[in-house]
């Protein structure tokens, strides 16, 4: 089946070198866009500028190309577009589902640990961090200006039983789901539950947007019909659902695939010392010798 309206993307971060896992989920985007003759972006997803580096934009886009990716030119910069990912938080406030938290993490850590000594029975997030415990949602407007004229930076968190009413009413009793589609093109609905993420930040203090928003706003902006990436974000789609939901942006089908493991058992990762596609590619090794690493068939 050709689909000559889909558009997928590659969206890496750049802080650091791509290794095998990468190559997995750039190929997987790409052969299915070929197949269907659907469209290809690479997004460079550099909103944390203290961890962005240029030259691992440039050995990006090499070990892309050298992989025999095409993509669309110029590449999306997430860093040239603070100001839509502030737009979109500005309609989150107005709309009362988003408030600033002046908490620092040490004060986040300390109330967690006060509400798990009382026995509070502490909750995880999907990734593994305890819930933020509410510490500032419903300041008052007069202990939010002291904050501020006392110089202290806010990280803007979503206030999530709000969020979830003000999507209930948008979503007229649809329920919140999103279609997972297998490589086939089977798709299956699955339930989001957003509230798994407690007031997850949406703008961080030291950068003026946060992935989560700034993936949502641009696979928008860009049309993805299809975000192919890593099962490691499969619960991180539950919180942009309801985003998609509140900014009335459109519901792209996903497919999360399967992560590579290294030697250890652990997801292939630059902190476990995954291979990196360049020195793979200095070493001399062949495009198909890759595909055949990550499991991907000949082209
Ligand atoms: N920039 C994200 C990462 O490198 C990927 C985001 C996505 O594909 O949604 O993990």
């Amino acid at each position: 089946m050709t689909d000559d309206r889909a558009v997928f993307r590659f969206a890496p971060s750049p802080n650091g070198e791509l290794h095998l896992g990468h190559a997995l989920s750039a190929l997987v985007g790409h052969d299915w866009a070929r197949r269907i003759g659907g469209r290809f972006l690479v997004r460079i997803e550099d909103i944390d500028e203290a961890r962005s580096r240029g030259h691992f934009i440039d050995s990006i886009l090499e070990d892309l190309a050298w992989l025999g990716l095409e993509w669309e030119k110029p590449e999306l910069r997430q860093s040239q577009h603070f100001a839509d990912y502030a737009a979109a938080a500005q309609r989150l406030q107005e709309m009362g589902v988003l408030y600033p938290c002046f908490a620092t993490r040490g004060e986040i850590a300390l109330a967690v640990a006060r509400a798990t000594a009382a026995g509070v029975p502490e909750q995880m997030d999907p990734d593994g961090a305890p819930l933020y415990p509410g510490l500032h949602r419903g300041l008052s407007a007069d202990e939010i200006a002291a904050c501020r004229a006392s110089g202290d930076r806010a990280a803007l968190r979503i206030d999530m039983h709000k969020a979830l009413a003000v999507a209930e009413a948008k979503l007229a009793g649809r329920a919140l789901t999103f279609r997972e589609i297998s490589a086939d093109g089977r798709a299956r609905v699955v339930d989001a539950n957003p509230a798994r993420w407690g007031d997850a930040v949406l703008i961080r203090k030291d950068t003026p947007a946060s992935y989560h928003l700034a993936v949502v706003i641009d696979d928008a902006r860009q049309g993805v019909t299809h975000v192919t990436r890593g099962a490691d974000l499969f619960a991180a789609t539950d919180l942009h659902r309801l985003l998609q939901v509140l900014l009335d942006l459109p519901e792209p089908l996903y497919h999360h695939h399967r992560l590579l493991y290294g030697a250890h058992g652990r997801k292939l990762a630059k902190s476990t010392g995954a291979p990196r596609l360049k020195d793979l590619r200095a070493q001399g090794l062949s495009r198909s010798a890759v595909r055949a690493q990550v499991g991907l068939p000949e082209r």
